[in-house]
């Protein structure tokens, strides 16, 4: 199979099996596709917002509510999500 891309205008001949696999569809060859798993700017988990450290004091009793009601989750999405909730009621 002949594959010629349509930004660097090399010319590749291929094996059915990979052009099916990895060039069917594409206009451009690998070289000029956007690199995935690569080192890029914002890579990995999307941010959530800005993090802001808060210290709260609460009976003993409810920290031992919250540490039953939350469970494995960390504390910090245990609260953030709790803040989320209260809001959307609001709106
Ligand atoms: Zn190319």
């Amino acid at each position: 199979m002949k594959f010629i891309c349509s930004n660097c205008g090399k010319e590749l001949c291929l094996e059915p099996q990979i052009y099916e696999q990895s060039y069917k569809g594409y206009e451009v060859c690998m070289d000029c596709r956007p690199k995935h798993g690569g080192k890029r700017e914002g890579a990995g988990r999307p941010s959530l917002g800005t993090t802001k450290k808060v210290s709260i004091t609460l009976p003993d009793q409810v920290w031992e509510e919250i540490y039953q009601r939350k469970g494995k989750k960390p504390l910090s999405a245990f609260f953030r999500e709790l803040v989320l909730e209260i809001r959307d009621e609001k709106s």
